[in-house]
């Protein structure tokens, strides 16, 4: 990562204004969104909104050459072009044959994609965004820092400031005043300007129609006061039917900005005439810049399905720090990414890629469908194959495939970090591995791990098998979490076998786009756990449970391994998390919990993993209350702690204000104990609550209940 890059991360993260901004904004989101959403099944919006986009990305061509057929016939002009420098050429020709002098602009971010402004200024003419924030940044000289909010980065007093400089002195950090002022001074750009350019939220095949919605009315001043409107339209604009717009329109106001609807929606399907009588020209460019190359990948093409809400960017736990300003593209957060590496490069996408936490949030919001944090692993991919891997992973990687020796490195390290442990935590690290312990303690590696342990189990001896599948923290740092799955599986009459040759799971390999590297994890561990005829392979880390269960499926289908999948579906369909497994005994009745219990409160927070891949958040929670526990429910219960695996290693800035959060809510809920049932969250969450000094206890859910069934 450069110096620069992570320059740029840090200045983010100390600018208050900005983490301030977008923390309340994000936070007060979700209620009104919810609030937005209330009595629309968004499940069933979404997939029409996904099916159609995703038929449309199949028939590019075709409703390109229908929507060209049906709004040429009312008098607009089409122009249908792959490359960026022909759509600033088709723009400045038009400009110069009319004699344009000023332009104004609604909010486009294709104009913004292909350096529009610049190109149009640098020829002489006057470019004025009209859209209050994109005006903003524009005077301020800066890029959109949020899809829909472009200028949300800056306070009233900045704004003032950037007027006062940049317009007319002397005005006043007032918003009701700083937005008259705009007014004024744009109003008069309006009824001077001879071309008026936006982009379009939505093209209509069936009826050559251009959907473009504002809350400012902006867009209807650009596209009917200047004699000339061109609308740039990235061809993944298009839909077939003009029935398609409804669940667009039900979506975007209310998944942007939390909105019924916006305030204005403008539908265009021909010129109209000037105040004169004159007929307007009306030019509608196609822009694709690769998005048909796109609509060709079979992962990538999903992408196409975006609506541009930002909802995406509103609940992720990184953007919502650091802003959109890092991406230090046109478009921002994960889609953005995304976006990015096409539109711009794959190795654009290089740095940015790795601010993605990969928790999974964006995608239970996103109402296009679009799996970001699975294109942006596929992005990783991808440049892991383009640059290779960096030395120092691929010797990290080769220990870890190791079994033998990284397992022996490990046994060597419990004794060594002797010394600098302590209640079973490392507070602080020597030298350059300081950064490490600053903003929580971490655990240290067991005495004894639980593969040497489990060995010296006594057992009952039962037809009904299970196979346990550890993961590297519960063997070798939580090693009684393990203990406890297997007491309460020994309760319900089922034995557990720990078959030796189990490895990492692949999921840091996968996670950093070393896929062959997670192949081979996923081939020793498939060995491992079919070694013997089980009912079950259980898990105590969501993590693992998903690289057992889908990921090892998915990483040999994207390396074209098929002949290593009829044997990863059979784990696959043995595979269960703890808490669903342990739910199932209950219902059967073949697990009772002791009766009346009293055992006061516990808040819960749900692993990424677990509640969004696994679907998996009432289940650990009946049987918490089941045992006698009062669930007291923190904010936010689902939001990432900032762990992610590596990523709290790797972006260790990013990885502390997100868990300070986390703890802050855990705190609020004035529960003495959190359960939770992945291992990775209680090393970030009780690490964090360590350092903090803070005496609530952490503990894995079968810790809890194991004490508490008969
Ligand atoms: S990816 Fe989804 S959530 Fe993000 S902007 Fe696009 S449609 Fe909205």
């Amino acid at each position: 990562m450069r110096k620069e890059f992570r320059d740029s991360i840090n200045t983010a993260l100390h600018n208050p204004n900005l983490t301030g901004a977008l923390g309340r904004f994000s936070e007060a989101y979700r209620i009104s969104r919810e609030k937005a959403y209330e009595g629309i099944d968004f499940e069933a919006v979404r997939t029409q909104i996904a099916d159609r986009k995703g038929y449309a990305a199949s028939h590019l061509d075709e409703l390109a050459d229908r929507f060209t057929q049906q709004i040429e016939a009312r008098g607009a002009k089409v122009f249908r072009t792959d490359d960026p420098a022909k759509v600033r050429e088709y723009i400045l020709n038009l400009a110069q044959q009319n004699g344009v002098k000023t332009v104004v602009k609604s909010k486009s971010m294709a104009s913004e994609e292909i350096h529009l402004n610049k190109h149009l200024e640098k020829a002489g003419i006057e470019v004025r965004e009209t859209d209050l924030g994109e005006w903003i940044v524009q005077l301020a000289g800066q890029t959109p820092s949020h899809m829909v909010m472009p200028a949300i980065h800056m306070t009233k007093e900045e704004v003032d400031d950037v007027f006062s400089d940049k317009v007319e002195q002397g005005q006043a950090a007032d918003i009701p005043k700083l937005v008259k002022f705009a007014r004024g001074k744009l109003r008069t750009k309006f009824l001077c300007a001879e071309m008026g350019i936006t982009g379009a939220n939505i093209a209509v095949a069936e009826t050559g129609t251009l959907v473009v919605i504002t809350n400012e009315g902006n867009a209807r001043l650009v596209t009917t006061l200047p004699r000339i409107h061109v609308a740039i339209v990235g061809i993944e604009k298009l839909v077939s039917e003009f029935a398609d717009v409804v669940p667009i329109l039900t979506a975007l106001p209310r998944s942007a900005t939390a909105q019924l609807l916006t305030s204005y929606v403008t539908m265009i399907s021909g010129p109209v005439p000037n105040t004169d009588g004159t007929p307007k020209q009306l030019h509608v460019i196609l822009m694709d810049n690769r998005r048909t190359e796109m609509s060709h990948d079979p992962k990538f093409k999903q992408a196409l399905q975006c609506v541009r809400c930002a909802s995406c960017l509103n609940v992720c736990p990184v953007f919502r720090l650091v802003g959109g300003h890092v991406f230090g593209k046109i478009y921002t957060g994960g889609i953005g990414t995304i976006l990015t590496a096409w539109f711009d490069a794959l190795r654009s996408s290089d740095e940015i890629q790795s601010l993605c936490i990969q928790c999974g949030n964006c995608t239970q919001f996103c109402p296009g469908k679009i799996d970001i944090p699975g294109l942006i692993l596929e992005l990783r991919r991808r440049i892991a194959v383009e640059k290779g891997q960096p030395l120092a992973q691929k010797a990290i990687f080769k220990v870890v495939n190791n079994r033998r020796l990284f397992h022996s490195m490990l046994r060597t390290a419990s004794l060594a970090q002797k010394p600098l442990a302590k209640d079973g935590f490392i507070r602080h690290l020597p030298f350059f591995l300081s950064d490490m312990t600053e903003f929580r303690s971490l655990p240290a590696i067991a005495d004894e791990p639980l593969r040497d342990k489990f060995a010296k189990i006594e057992q009952p001896k039962c037809t009904e098998k299970a196979a346990f599948y550890s993961g590297c923290l519960i063997d070798f740092a939580y090693p009684e979490m393990g203990e406890s799955v297997i007491k309460i599986l020994n309760k319900a009459g089922i034995e557990v076998i720990f078959p030796e040759g189990q490895t990492c799971c692949g999921a840091p390999a996968r996670f950093s786009g070393a896929y062959e590297v997670a192949a081979q994890n996923a081939k020793d561990n498939i060995d491992a756990m079919l070694s013997e005829d089980v009912q079950y392979v259980v898990s105590a880390c969501p993590t693992c449970t998903v690289a057992l269960k889908h990921d090892f499926i998915a990483n040999f289908e994207s390396l074209g391994q098929t002949e290593s999948l009829p044997r990863a579906r059979e784990l696959a369909a043995k595979v269960t998390d703890f808490s669903s497994l342990v739910k199932k005994l209950v219902d059967e009745g073949r697990l009772t919990f002791k009766e009346g219990r009293q055992l006061g409160k516990v808040t819960y927070h749900d692993s990424c993993h677990l509640k969004r891949t696994l679907n998996v958040s009432e289940q650990p929670r009946e049987l918490l209350t089941k045992a006698g526990y009062e669930i007291s429910e923190m904010y936010e219960a689902d939001m990432c702690c900032g762990m992610g695996g590596s990523y709290s290693l790797k972006l260790p800035e990013i990885s502390a204000p997100i868990l300070e959060r986390k703890l802050k809510n855990i705190k609020d809920t004035g529960a003495p104990l959190v359960a939770m049932d992945c291992p990775g969250c209680v090393m970030q969450i009780r690490g964090g609550l360590d350092k903090d000094g803070a005496e609530i206890k952490v503990e894995h859910t079968a810790q809890r209940l194991a004490e508490e069934l008969e």
